[in-house]
């Protein structure tokens, strides 16, 4: 017998209410939530298509993980605090050890992060999770991606590249079971770096996450500021992990055009300190790497050693 809509909803999303200020969650026509007095509501949703954002097979409790993580990333990137959640699940045949497993990578990242499922749609068709993040911040302190002043230095947090790096291992090694390797696991269960964008806002001058690429996403941050930049490769923070396993140009292939890194991308006034700041969770702190700085004139130019090289290649973009 195949589980109805109702009891999926009930069995994997329905669960009683962990924060204060759901005054209504699942179940009803739609959600009832109290804003705090005085901070701006920060809203962010992402789909994740089976087949173009995960590989058809991916362990399920990684898409759960990844369909959520990629909306708090966005709300990091804000320096935001996040507080409730909305899925919406397209689903082949309700299968029950799928739906079992995504659940268990949701609600883990959602517990973590103190954040409520309070609602969302369950339909059958192809594979989609679309997911939509709510927070709160002071408006004022808000971090955009338009903020950006000649002068001010670029900062990314943690190692960038493992995940396309993960990415490219299980692919090239489909065969075998490749779910204890540390870059696979960097690109199924990337972490928000939510810590670090509360810490940064009102600090830092501008900021986005790191999704499709460095040097596409440093692209669009000097585009929204109406700046350039100067990017050093010699300066880019790859692991020992990575460097390890592939040739040099590759580490920085995927560190530049890679996808999923889902780090922190920032520009700090000049004389302004970088900021400490604890990251909770195994992954302990991510470390804060100087890149660059912003320029007046627009575009991003590579350097190398502080001479300038020319770097082809663009990030990801769905209708290229
Ligand atoms: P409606 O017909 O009003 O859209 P639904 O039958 O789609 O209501 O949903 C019933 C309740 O279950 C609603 O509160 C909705 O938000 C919630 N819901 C549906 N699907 C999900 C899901 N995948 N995760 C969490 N809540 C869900
Ligand atoms: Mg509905």
């Amino acid at each position: 017998m195949p589980l109805g809509e109702f009891d999926l909803i009930e069995r994997y999303f329905r669960r009683s209410s962990r924060r204060r200020d759901v005054l209504l969650g699942v179940g009803d026509d739609a959600a009832l939530l109290e804003v705090p007095p005085g901070r701006a509501l920060v809203a962010a949703t992402d789909t994740l298509v089976e087949g173009r954002h995960f590989l058809p097979g991916a362990p399920p409790r990684s898409v759960g993980h990844q369909a959520l993580a990629v909306n708090l990333s966005d709300l990091a990137a804000m320096g935001a605090e996040p507080a409730w959640a909305l899925l919406s699940l397209s689903l082949p045949d309700p299968d029950e050890r799928w739906l079992g497993g995504f659940a268990e990578g949701f609600f883990a990242l959602a517990d973590a992060h103190g954040v409520e499922l309070v609602g969302g749609d369950t339909v059958r068709g192809p594979l989609v999770v679309t997911v939509e993040v709510l927070g709160f911040v002071a408006a004022a302190r808000a971090l955009k991606r338009s903020g950006a002043r000649p002068g001010d230095t670029l900062h990314v947090s943690g190692w960038l590249g493992e995940s396309a790096a993960g990415l490219a291992t299980m692919i090239r090694g489909a065969a075998g079971d490749t779910s204890d390797d540390p870059l696979v696991r960097r690109h199924l269960f990337a972490e928000p770096r939510l810590a670090l964008g509360r810490a940064l806002a009102g600090i830092a001058t501008s900021a986005m996450d790191v999704s499709d690429g460095l040097l596409g996403d440093l692209r669009k941050l000097c585009t929204a500021s109406g700046v350039g930049a100067t990017l050093e490769l010699d300066a880019l923070p790859l692991s020992e992990a990575l460097r390890s396993r592939f040739p040099s140009e590759e580490c920085e292939n995927f560190a530049l055009h890679g996808g999923d890194d889902y780090e922190l991308l920032f520009t700090l006034p000049a004389d302004c300190p970088v900021p400490g700041e604890p990251e909770p969770g195994a992954g302990g702190s991510p470390r804060l790497t100087c890149i660059g700085r912003i320029t007046a004139g627009g575009g991003v130019r590579c350097t190398r050693g502080g001479v300038e090289v020319a770097i082809s290649g663009a990030g990801y973009d769905h209708f290229r």
